[in-house]
């Protein structure tokens, strides 16, 4: 009897179906035709090219342990990428991928052009019944590059920005990921790239989301049993901007989601743009290939704004809404409220509805009264040095001990409260608190806080100390 592609295959899928769940072998197997038989080499084709990098990220252990079997060592797996024909192109569009050289075809970019760009999409944007191919940016034209004024703070961010909107995907800036506090422009600076791509780049897809929404459509997707449309759509765009991604913090589903639709954009030279609040090093609870994806572009921090920034800042949104204001106001607002640049734009708008509400004239005395209850509302920030000292207090020692590279477990408990207080009560990065208290690294912080969460829902003794230390740094 002789072996052809076909007997191969069905030996392989027999073996796979034992091994696999049932609803899993009928999403990923059933749909791939056996192709060809040379030598050692068999060629399946599948679906689509996500279809391919599915079955290398979860599959190709099985695939290989199947196919060796058949065919033995030497066994070679080809993938032949089918894509789905459009209208007036009758032609599939199909791709050889060599698995003798699998690794380097991962990163290699393939440039699958996207023809199913017709087919009817269920488009999470879109009431359903209403057909609606045309994907809104939901963008905001009021953020753009020419209200988000530059200062040293932003230079970096906003250069990155500008280079990405002249040559979306076209850069090494892929993905750029913005992150800075909160406040500081990673919204505004995200939607100005977007509006400056749709500006420049009308016939491209733009699409912003915030990733809280993404992932509120991915779960509603698959309620829905349409996950596979809610990859397809994503995959279509040309510019993905996605603002706060640490919301996506474990919520492994998501990610995962997110993570395939990334390496589709990203190996077919399409932009992505993320926001986050937090460095890549510092997110907690992202998968691992989720962060060195992050890390593979530019990642560009906007950090608070200096005095002169921010009274610029406010100088260009009174010029805008037509409101006159002497500079000394300006620059007392601008010197006293330092760290949001939201909250600087909400005391000068506060300033003018108290002065046009009461018919009172603006002057120094009214902008303390409204910086006044702008600086009480925003919590002061304790210091790190602060929150060691108050620790050390606590369990009299002094500062030097509560530092030093002993192992004796009160010695290391002070400091890992140490720590989780500082990741608690300041906007200091794992890496910097590690750097402050006693010359640890991010990962040391990270364990401590995990600790004192474990030791405080198990240990009675622990949680006061976590209960009386909160009521002394509490500002
Ligand atoms: P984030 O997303 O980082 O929390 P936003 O992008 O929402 O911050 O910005 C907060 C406010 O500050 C917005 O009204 C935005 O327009 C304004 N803003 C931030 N940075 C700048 C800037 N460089 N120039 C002008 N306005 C800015
Ligand atoms: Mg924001």
């Amino acid at each position: 009897m002789s072996i052809t592609a076909q007997s191969v295959w069905n030996n392989c899928l027999n073996f796979i179906k034992d091994n696999i769940q049932p609803q899993a072998y009928k999403t990923w197997f059933e749909p791939i035709m056996a192709v060809k038989l040379t030598d050692n080499a068999l060629s399946i084709q599948v679906p689509s090219k996500f279809f391919y990098e599915w079955l290398e990220e979860h599959y190709v252990k099985i695939l290989k342990v199947a196919l060796t079997k058949e065919l033995g060592e030497t066994a070679k797996l080809v993938y032949i990428i089918k894509m789905e024909n459009t209208y007036g192109n009758k032609q599939p569009f199909t791709e050889r991928i060599p698995s003798s050289n699998r690794s380097a075809v991962k990163s290699q970019d393939v440039d699958v052009p996207l023809k199913n760009r017709d087919r009817e999409l269920r488009n999470p944007f879109v009431i359903p019944g209403i057909r609606n191919v045309k994907i809104e940016s939901q963008l905001n034209p009021n953020y753009n590059f020419d209200n988000f004024l530059e200062g040293d703070s932003n230079r970096l961010a906003r250069s990155a920005g500008l280079a990405v909107s002249a040559k979306p995907g076209g850069t090494s800036f892929n993905p750029l990921l913005i992150f800075g506090g909160v406040g500081l422009g990673k919204t505004h600076l995200a939607h100005a790239i977007g509006v400056d791509i749709k500006d420049k780049y009308p016939e491209k897809t733009v699409l912003y989301i915030s990733a809280e929404k993404f992932t509120q459509q991915y779960i509603d997707s698959v309620k829905k049993n349409n996950r596979n449309d809610f990859i397809h759509f994503y995959q279509l765009i040309d510019v993905l901007v996605i603002d706060d991604v640490q919301f996506l913090s474990g919520k492994s589903g998501t990610q995962d989601v997110f993570f395939h639709i990334f390496n589709h954009l990203h190996q077919n030279g399409k932009q992505v743009i993320l926001t986050s609040d937090k460095a890549p090093v510092d997110m907690q609870d992202i998968e691992q290939r989720l962060l060195s994806r992050f890390k593979w572009g530019l990642s560009a921090e906007l950090q608070t704004p200096d005095f002169e920034t921010r009274v610029s800042i406010l100088k260009n949104k009174l010029y805008r809404d037509g409101v006159e204001m002497p500079d000394d106001i300006i620059e007392y607002v601008a010197k006293h409220i330092k760290s949001n640049i939201r909250e600087l734009e909400g005391a000068i708008i506060s300033l003018i509805a108290q002065s046009s509400f009461n018919k009172k004239e603006i002057n120094i005395e009214l902008a303390k009264q409204v910086v006044e209850k702008f600086v009480k509302n925003t919590k002061r920030e304790v210091s790190i040095d602060y929150i060691q000292k108050v620790v050390s207090d606590y369990f009299q020692m002094d500062v030097d001990t509560l530092q030093s590279k002993t192992r004796k477990r009160h010695i290391v408990q002070a400091r890992q409260l140490a720590m989780f207080f500082a990741k608690k009560l300041t906007k200091a990065s794992l890496a910097s608190i590690g750097s402050q208290i006693g010359k640890r690294d991010h990962a040391t912080v990270l364990h401590a806080c995990k600790t004192v969460d474990n030791l405080s829902s198990t240990d009675k003794q622990f949680r006061k100390y976590v209960e009386d230390l909160t009521k002394k740094l509490s500002v």
